[in-house]
């Protein structure tokens, strides 16, 4: 049993009423937009101060590297903008608090040496203003509620109730985190945001996760994620790329479209949606495919190896690179990483370094000759010691298993 981390994004349909026709209270396009605002406003105030105090300490000599911002001094902050600014009162108060929660980690992040974060900027720049707040779930005032008509609706704390659309299942998991009696699933925060003109929920939940029952045997393998292929497994089988031509040729118009005219005249903006939209049935098309995928590995192994390839370096290739931007061989490692943790099945990642198309599976002598970019294009290759007739990607994801279980210190069963 596992606790488990997930993110929901529903839409949502905020309208212009401020209450349905029952009298509820809804959370519409003002309140939703005001609380964008109010979240900007106090992230750029605190953020000003913070930037005045600097420079006045400069002013007087003073050596500032580093400027602590922590979680008390900036609520007394906020005392002092509310006391000034009677409108955040109109804000829920977790989402007036997460604003400077979200600087403080601004902050951290600039900090850590690892990070190599930019020093923290305003929200309300020209172009790309920030339209999103969180409230944190205290006391279930944020779930699913009923309204007067028997409708489910998100009920947002104090902004009030909003209709939503969303998958069977992800509507179940999230009616589970409304009920106070289901312990296996609960509501943390709920973040709402505006892309594109449209609303959104993001729901973060924990879930408490029970591994699927084993049936029948299942495999070891080892998976070469390729070019040509999305995946080759040790068994022979082979997982196409998906196509995305399609998606790919209307994307391709419509920035051409955009590069053609004036940014900010109609054509341009019609564009432009147009080109979010292609993008979004991309990238929805592409993780539905890889979730499949995933769930069918899941599902049919005991242990996965994989090699943590090189994919980086095909990017800057320019033969490759227009498939594997499509395709995004890194998302569907990492969602296949994830997916084994949950389901407690072994996965190894097998370091970047090893040939592992070089090597015979069989001899286990190494063949130089297929190594390079240069030498992609061989598919098929015999080896020179023992003569065995390879196919290339089928060789390379058994070694990757025979590589991965010696690892673990296990041998093929
Ligand atoms: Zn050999």
């Amino acid at each position: 049993m596992k606790v488990v981390n997930k993110a929901i994004k529903v839409r949502i349909y905020p309208t212009k009423a401020d209450r349905n026709d029952d009298g509820e209270k809804k959370a519409n396009i003002g309140k939703i937009e005001s609380n964008f605002g109010i979240y900007r406003f106090i992230y750029d105030e605190t953020l000003i101060f913070i930037n005045n105090f600097k420079n006045l300490l400069l002013q007087y000599g003073y050596n500032v590297e580093k400027i602590i911002v922590n979680h008390s001094s900036c609520n007394l902050f906020l005392k002092m903008l509310r006391h000034d600014f009677k409108f955040l009162e109109k804000a829920e108060s977790s989402s007036r608090q997460q604003a400077q929660k979200d600087l403080i980690n601004a902050f951290n992040r600039y900090y850590n040496p690892n990070l190599n974060s930019e020093y923290p900027i305003l929200k309300t720049r020209k172009n790309t203003k920030k339209f999103s707040f969180r409230i944190i779930n205290n006391n279930n005032n944020v779930r699913i509620n009923k309204d007067k008509n028997g409708f489910d609706k998100i009920k947002l704390a104090k902004l009030g109730i909003v209709k939503f659309k969303t998958s069977k299942k992800y509507h179940e998991i999230l009616l589970r985190g409304s009920d106070t009696n289901d312990e296996s699933v609960k509501i943390k925060h709920v973040t709402v945001k505006k892309e594109n003109n449209i609303y959104y929920a993001i729901f973060n939940i924990e879930k408490i996760h029970v591994p699927e029952t084993i049936i029948g045997p299942k495999q070891q393998v080892g998976i070469d994620i390729g070019c040509g292929k999305l995946a080759v497994f040790s068994n022979g089988q082979e997982i196409p790329n998906l196509d995305l031509t399609r998606e790919t040729d209307q994307i391709i118009k419509y920035q051409k479209t955009m590069n053609n005219h004036q940014p900010g005249s109609i054509r341009y903006q019609e564009a432009q949606r147009l080109l979010n939209k292609w993008w979004k049935k991309l990238l929805n098309k592409r993780n539905d495919y890889y979730n499949k995928i995933v769930h069918y590995i899941v599902k049919n192994s005991s242990f996965v190896a994989v090699q943590n390839e090189n994919i980086i370096s095909w990017k800057t290739d320019k033969d490759l690179s227009h498939s594997i931007q499509l395709n995004a061989p890194r998302d569907f490692l990492n969602k296949l990483e994830q997916k084994c943790k949950q389901e407690n099945i072994t996965f190894v990642k097998i370091y970047k370094y090893y040939p592992s198309t070089q090597i015979c599976s069989k001899c286990q002598k190494r063949n130089k000759k297929i190594s390079g970019k240069q030498n992609l294009h061989i598919r098929n290759w015999e080896c020179p010691h023992c003569h065995t007739h390879h196919h290339r990607d089928r060789n390379a994801a058994i070694n990757i298993l025979n590589k991965g279980l010696q690892i673990v210190g296990t041998t093929v069963q």
